[in-house]
């Protein structure tokens, strides 16, 4: 149990200098220390006697596991609302008969509810920033900004080769880029979203990434996730589509790419090269049969950061970066047939360290001076015990479930799974997606 010597009512809201002690972190036991700010002000063995005088609040991590928070580089939040809504089909059908004929009927208020649940997921599940793509965006940053938690947002920029659809998707990024700046909140950034090089003309992923260059943000895109967009891509620019990419500056160290199941060598290499982090999503793949698994193997020969996502929850179907830390080494092992591929301690840095990296939200490792986002790992529980290698039973045991504690940007989010106003989101967003799928089945 992971206690607290006042009130829990009032540790959370804003910060408050925090000292959590007795906790293992790196495999040492150590205390944190969180002096109301956003960073982490001290860690180490027994540093309880320097601080428990000025700590507003004391919690006893009970040898808990402490890690950073975990960063999931590719989703799209609020498809939350379509949770199981549609499985088991093909891609094309299940994009073309079920979800796109969903998404035309979206609001901004159920972007704002989707995103709310999302987040709430998250938080419960021990991930504190995340790379979303969608649309109403505006709305998704006024989640992002009540939940506290950290977000790269974009509008998903879909031209398909039409000049007036791109002048309007120019201006929806203009104005999404231009509202998170306003906002202000060190928690949340803008970037483009170009969606992929099969909706967006070679004319809007250039205008994306001079966009990008000159407002120094990021670019989230989905890249080579099945045989037949290569193929396409092949037929109509006689090129891969990392190459047309590059050709149209899209690759860059702040660019995230999502998927990467077809990508050659080369392309891996070329990726590499560039900078860009790739986005490994293998629940998603595996759910939708894109009949290949990322190169990880090549990737990382090739020096690329290589990081990890859920994608949205139609899916997948759900946000819990546990589960896609343990999927990714499984499905690893299995695809390249080598169980010596994507090892624990390997896997769990691609949500962290390799993740925050991606994000440019801080370092993903625990430290003095670090942002203070900190979860806590019960180790009184079945998938802790024993706890011979820590590493393997986050990995390979533990899923989200575990997650008792949640800190982001020095607030406490969760404390011993309680999460404040949890019912309220839950009650919005079940009412949010009702509608949605309601008005979806009304004849216009
Ligand atoms: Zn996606």
């Amino acid at each position: 149990m992971i206690t607290t010597d006042t009130e829990t009512a009032d540790i959370f809201g804003k910060n408050k200098s925090v000292l959590i002690t007795n906790v293992i972190a790196d495999n040492k036991p150590v205390d944190i220390f969180i002096d109301a700010a956003e960073t982490i002000s001290d860690i180490g063995p027994e540093i309880r006697k320097r601080h428990r005088g000025e700590a507003e609040f004391i919690l006893d991590g009970d040898g808990a596991l402490a890690l950073p928070g975990l960063a999931n580089t590719h989703t799209h939040a609020a498809m939350s609302l379509l949770r199981g809504y549609a499985d088991d089909m093909i891609l094309q059908d299940w994009l073309g008969q079920k979800i796109w004929p969903l998404e035309a009927h979206l609001t901004g208020e159920d972007v704002y509810w989707g995103t709310k649940l999302a987040c709430l997921e998250m938080i419960r599940t021990g991930t504190t920033a995340f790379n979303d793509m969608y649309f109403f965006m505006e709305d998704a940053a006024r989640a992002v900004d009540e939940a506290g938690i950290r977000a790269l947002l974009c509008y998903g920029f879909i031209d398909l080769g039409i000049a007036e659809k791109r002048e309007h998707e120019c201006r929806a990024t203009e104005a999404l880029v231009a509202h998170i700046k306003a906002m202000n909140n060190p928690r949340i950034r803008a970037a483009t979203g170009p969606h992929s090089p099969y909706t967006a003309s070679p004319e809007g992923l250039k205008w994306c990434a001079e966009f990008a260059r000159d407002q120094q943000i990021g670019i989230h895109i989905h890249l080579s996730e099945t045989e037949k967009e290569v193929n396409d891509c092949v037929s109509q620019y006689g090129k891969r589509p990392a190459a047309l990419l590059d050709e149209c500056g899209v690759l860059t160290p702040r660019t995230i790419a999502a998927h990467g199941c077809w990508l050659d060598d080369a392309e891996c290499a070329l990726l590499a090269k560039r900078g860009v982090s790739v986005s490994h999503n293998p629940a998603s793949n595996m759910k939708l049969a894109t009949h290949r698994a990322l190169p990880y193997p090549q990737l990382v020969r090739a020096g690329a950061n290589v990081c990890l996502g859920t994608d949205g929850c139609a899916s997948n179907n759900n946000l819990d970066m546990f589960e896609e830390v343990k999927i990714a080494a499984l499905l690893q092992k299995f695809f390249w047939n080598d169980p010596t591929v994507l090892p624990a301690p390997a896997a769990l840095l691609m949500a962290t360290k390799n993740g925050a990296k991606a994000l440019g939200f801080g370092t993903g490792v625990l430290a003095a001076g670090a942002p203070a986002d900190i979860i806590l790992i019960s180790t009184h529980a079945s998938c802790n015990t024993p706890l011979h290698n820590a590493a393997s039973n986050l990995v390979y045991s533990c899923s989200g479930a575990a997650v008792e504690t949640t800190i982001c940007n020095g607030r406490i989010l969760m404390l011993e799974r309680e999460i404040p106003g949890e019912s309220e989101v839950l009650t919005h967003a079940a009412h949010a997606a009702a509608g949605l799928v309601k008005r979806a089945q009304t004849p216009a």
